[in-house]
């Protein structure tokens, strides 16, 4: 059996020498790649050949990609590269790898062609100047199928390694079976479905509630069809780290059922909660794990790859042994393993990691999107940035030189878009080409400096730098699904600041490549409704398949009371205070416990807390409070004992409001006293619109469906099990209207107060 392999990933494995070196030099982004390749090629006379397929073999490799030209002419094979600052300044062992990219190529052209000899070029373009840099060495044949031997049988050993670790693995999971004796109830209901879905590669959107082993139920069909769909990858993406843990727990769960298990899993963390030496840079005259990095790689990877579950810790332990960096390490592994799992935006933002090594190897992946209703917001922020003034104006302070008078040009632009304005936010529907354009010449000489002289830009320079890149980048997406908005607020010697905002409001168009890129990908969530509002906003297919499993709970296990007697709109809420008290203190009397109470912000919390702690002294209460850290939210937790008794006191859509699991007697029941909608303000007002017009339905796009969601979600802590039993009070007129109660859980019973 041969092992296929393209060109870049064999040069990557096996020509990469040296020191990491990451110093910053923002590389051209993919656009500008691909439209600098066109323009090398179309400067080239008639005859020209571009992206000539080839393909070659070493004993059982296969080697094959697409060479960037050939010129018959003067038979010159060119590897085309774009790139930003001063050649000079490259690193030696990254011009070495285009090298070893160029001859592996030009000996298949040689091959192919019949060739006794050919020149090798590399093609340099600045994408900035637009200056091309040609260097070419004139190679016999011979000389480039030695050095194509040569890369081929450093790779040789670890792909015959790789080829049988994948015909265990796939021995493994062909004859997988489940982890438990049985299914749960919907468990089998979702893994069927997600099973045929990928079989006939659809996405699926799947909304089940808490307890039916959602984790498992997806985790298990898809690696079920990872042979029969010749899956190269699954990814199981989450927004925050509580899944992440589950996933890898029930991938132990998998794997521990196998003797030698083949299948690997490996865990990527962001690069600050993985780096080792956050005092220093990724280069190897800063950081001793990046200094010597690809000579010490080959035994590290070695090590990592036979470690079945490569979770942050085991990451770390491998990449400590041999001296390199965890974070850059785990870059690696995603090359070599079977199941990521990691955040949505190593697949999803702009420049996600997994998306673009799926499309760099053409690997064939499915995707899973643990508690999906969290993209819509992820996604928006993925292709979202905003611009302080404040931050300009210190650096203006500051003089940075060779800066000053681009700054003040910018300076000049950014106050003239708020010439005329009065009210504190103003939004639009234009970008403003005249700021974005002064904001890229500070970019360029920001760039320059650092090509000359890296170490000497400043800190600030460099954190301004960084946001106003972002800013350009997400200029160049911007849309009619984008806001550009100014918000005003006072500065020192009352001065007039803005804050400029490029805010995408429907990722969808973004995602929506995303999507079709994969096999198939899955959503998926206790709150998927409605429906369209979800496969609107993130872009899905339209012949997206639905799911939707019924709760393995039973109406009985929740009393669900709404007390509509009282309003928790704002101008209502003082009003409201008393009532709420006396809800909970008569809830509590009634049946002594565990609750949580949800409010719409933490001023109205501590009201009602202030409140029932004078009138119900008797009653424990712990408080959510604004930016608790992990020690503080545990903290929380723990007062949930079995069979406790008191009230924890939380924001709505917070840390508490989701993702929490308290089972049992930990938490009998829940307060929810707002419909959850998010602030009525300017930007959401502007969202109302936007929606509307591109939807039909602004209120409920930006409003509604956002709130009762977060609602759901919290209600959700109540009922874990199917041996739970517990309370639900919602609290506001609203909860009584009809469009309000159709996006409740089918299996809950209302009943007013
Ligand atoms: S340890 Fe930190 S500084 Fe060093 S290479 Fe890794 S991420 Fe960069």
């Amino acid at each position: 059996m041969s092992y296929s392999v393209a060109v870049r990933a064999l040069c990557e494995f096996s020509a990469k020498v040296g020191d990491l070196d990451l110093r910053f030099t923002p590389s051209p982004t993919a656009q500008e790649g691909i439209e600098g390749h066109r323009r090398v090629v179309a400067r080239r006379a008639a005859g020209y050949e571009a992206e000539i397929a080839l393909e070659g073999e070493y004993a059982s490799l296969k080697v094959r990609g697409r060479a960037d030209g050939y010129d018959p002419v003067c038979n010159r094979l060119e590897e085309i590269k774009t790139y930003r600052g001063d050649l000079a300044r490259q690193p030696h062992n990254h011009r070495q790898l285009h090298w070893a990219q160029a001859k592996v190529y030009a000996w298949l052209m040689c091959q192919a062609r019949q060739l006794p000899a050919i020149d090798v070029a590399l093609v340099y373009l600045d994408v900035d100047s637009d200056a091309q840099t040609l260097i070419s060495e004139p190679c016999q044949a011979d000389e480039l199928q030695a050095f194509f031997e040569s890369q081929c049988q450093r790779f040789l050993v670890w792909a015959q390694h790789q080829q049988q670790r994948l015909a265990e693995r796939d021995r493994d999971l062909q004859v997988l079976g489940f982890p438990h004796a049985q299914f749960r109830q919907g468990q089998r209901q979702l893994a069927e479905t997600l099973y045929k879905a990928v079989s006939t590669g659809r996405c699926l959107m799947a909304q089940a509630s808490t307890g039916i082993g959602k984790t498992l139920g997806t985790l298990f069909p898809l690696l079920k069809a990872m042979v029969p769909q010749q899956l190269d990858k699954v990814f199981f993406l989450t927004a925050k780290t509580p899944g992440r843990a589950l996933a890898l727990d029930a991938l132990r769960q998998i794997t521990d059922a196998t003797a030698q298990p083949a299948l690997r899993t490996l865990e990527l963390i962001a690069r600050d909660k993985a780096c080792e030496h956050p005092d220093k840079a990724c280069h190897g005259e800063s950081c001793p794990l990046a200094q010597g990095f690809y000579d010490r790689l080959p035994a590290a990877r070695e090590a990592a790859a036979r470690v079945p579950v490569l979770d942050r810790t085991h990451l770390r332990e491998v990449a400590l042994a041999h001296q390199v960096c965890p974070y850059y390490l785990g870059q690696e592994m995603a090359r070599w393993v079977d199941v990521l799992v990691a955040d949505y935006n190593y697949y999803f933002d702009a420049h996600a990691l997994l998306f673009s090594l799926s499309q760099a190897n053409q690997w064939r992946v499915a995707v899973l999107v643990d508690e999906a209703h969290n993209l819509v917001d992820r996604g928006r922020g993925m292709y979202t940035a905003s611009l302080d003034q404040g931050q300009l104006q210190a650096l203006r302070q500051s003089k940075p030189q060779g800066l000053t008078s681009a700054l003040d040009r910018l300076n000049r632009q950014w106050n003239a878009l708020y010439k005329t304005q009065h009210a504190p936010y103003q939004a639009s529907e234009q970008l403003p080409t005249a700021f974005v354009g002064a904001l890229q010449q500070c970019i360029g000489l920001i760039q320059e400096r650092l090509n000359q002289s890296p170490a000497e830009v400043d800190p600030q320079v460099l954190q301004f730098f960084y946001q106003a890149l972002q800013f350009s980048r997400v200029a160049e997406l911007f849309d009619e699904h984008f806001l550009f908005d100014i918000s005003l607020r006072e500065g020192p010697r009352k001065r007039r600041l803005a804050t400029l905002c490029l805010r995408n409001v429907t990722p969808a168009r973004l995602l929506a490549p995303r999507m079709q890129a994969a096999r198939s990908v899955t959503l998926f969530s206790a709150t998927l409704s409605p429906r369209h509002f979800y496969s609107d906003l993130l872009g899905m297919p339209a012949d997206t398949a639905w799911l939707e499993v019924a709760a393995p709970f039973r109406a009985e296990q929740l009393e669900v009371r709404i007390a509509s007697q009282v309003s928790t709109r704002y101008r209502e809420r003082q009003a409201s205070l008393a009532p709420i008290v006396e809800l909970i203190a008569a809830q509590y009397q009634r049946m002594p416990g565990n609750y949580l109470a949800f409010f719409s912000s933490f001023e109205y919390l501590q009201q009602v807390a202030g409140l029932l702690a004078q009138r119900h002294a008797e009653i424990a209460q712990w408080v959510q409070a604004p930016g608790m850290d992990e020690t503080a939210r545990q903290a929380f937790l723990d007062r949930f004992v079995a069979n406790g008794q008191g009230v924890g006191f939380a924001v709505l859509g917070g840390a508490f409001g989701e993702g929490v699991d308290l089972p049992g007697t930990r938490l009998i029941g829940a307060f929810v006293a707002t419909l959850g909608l998010p602030q009525v303000n300017p930007i959401n007002e502007q969202f109302k619109q936007r929606l509307g017009r591109q939807f039909g339905a602004g209120f409920d796009y930006a409003y509604l469906y956002p709130g009762v969601r977060k609602v759901i979600q919290a209600a959700g802590r109540v009922i874990r099990g199917d041996q739970d039993r517990g309370v639900l009070v919602l609290i506001d007129e609203r909860f009584a209207e009809a469009r309000v109660q159709q996006m409740f859980p089918s299996w809950w019973q209302t009943a007013g107060n």
